[in-house]
């Protein structure tokens, strides 16, 4: 791994204002509920994941739309506090900034709503607009919390421009599948797995499913496929060679985010071009310190942090082999 470089990431995806409401239980149809707590914060995927890869020490481009508002301009300074070069994200002045409603309850269970808005409202203008920041990159990173055609056009110039694409295929969307061909790595998590191959976990031990569902998304034109798989570490897959690498064992409290960390992680060890088992490790390391964290972009790691927990723990082996 070359460390005496910094990784140029490009993120595009979704910025989202968050608003979590905790009451003793969720409400029924038609109920209001007392709650006791309420918190608002910066997130999205597009946004937590670029604020990960800000924290691993890559210099970080976001790219994607806000409204011209209070909640938008909230969302560009979180950004900037993070270091995130923010010149590609725009300001819609005819959708406002897409919102995230959290109800918890005192177990944990929550409800959420997600309202877009600005961030499906990405037009061919401003894709172009984006684009120059795309070239600049060694790692474009997308995920599917945006119109799916303008995910495509970034894709599309980043593999033009020759630059590493991975796309974090969340959430699920039917369709999505027709953009695998134009990523280098794709890396959905479980469900994400189970919904674009149609494979379900059933009675097959972990392994098999992973290459079963693998093969699938290969078979849709995915080149190289990262399965994460939460407390059970990831998979990985090109056809050829199958590796499982082990998690690194954390006392886990809230796994939000962790694949946010995994990605950005992942996608900052290819950009310095480490090697595939090389740059899981390092991921499952920094999705298992996200874990280990309450919330979503608090509990993002630094470098220092990851690199803390890999020296602490014992190596992990991996498992697989040339199938
Ligand atoms: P997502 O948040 O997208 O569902 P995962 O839950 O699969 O993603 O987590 C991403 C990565 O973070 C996993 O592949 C794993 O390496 C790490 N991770 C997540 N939860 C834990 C956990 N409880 N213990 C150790 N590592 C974890």
């Amino acid at each position: 791994m070359n460390v005496s470089r910094e990784a140029r990431v490009c993120v595009f995806g979704d910025l989202l204002y968050d608003c979590f409401v905790w009451a003793d239980r969720l409400p029924r149809v038609g109920e209001t509920v007392t709650g006791f707590r309420n918190g608002f914060f910066a997130g999205g995927k597009g946004g937590n994941q670029a604020v990960a890869a800000a924290r691993l020490g890559a210099r970080t481009t976001m790219l994607g739309k806000i409204g011209r508002d209070s909640h938008g301009e909230f969302l560009r300074g979180s950004l900037r506090e993070s270091h995130i070069e923010d010149a590609g994200v725009l300001s819609d002045s005819e959708h406002p900034t897409g919102t995230c409603c959290v109800h918890v309850d005192r177990k944990g269970d929550n409800a959420i709503i997600v309202v877009p808005l600005a961030n499906e409202s990405i037009s061919a203008d401003d894709t172009d607009r984006m684009i120059p920041f795309i070239r600049d990159a060694d790692v474009f990173l997308c995920q599917l919390q945006t119109n799916l055609d303008a995910v495509e056009r970034c894709l599309r110039a980043a593999r033009d421009a020759g630059v590493m694409t991975v796309l974090n295929p969340a959430p699920a969307k039917p369709g999505a599948e027709q953009l695998f061909h134009l990523a280098d790595y794709i890396t959905p998590n479980e469900t994400e797995a189970e919904s674009f191959s149609r494979c379900p976990q059933g009675t097959l031990g972990l392994d098999d499913w992973c290459g079963q569902s693998a093969a699938v998304l290969l078979r849709q034109g995915a080149r190289r496929v990262v399965i994460t798989l939460g407390k059970q570490g990831s998979y990985y897959s090109d056809g050829a060679e199958a590796l499982r690498m082990p998690p690194f064992p954390v006392d886990a409290v809230d796994s939000t985010a962790a694949g946010d960390a995994f990605n950005a992680a992942f996608a900052i060890q290819m950009a310095l071009g480490a090697g595939i088992g090389e740059a899981m490790r390092y991921a499952n390391a920094a999705g298992a310190v996200a874990a280990s964290r309450h919330g979503s972009r608090p509990s993002l790691p630094t470098r220092e942090d990851v690199l803390a927990l890999m020296a602490r723990a014992e190596q992990p082996r991996s498992t697989g082999g040339t199938r």
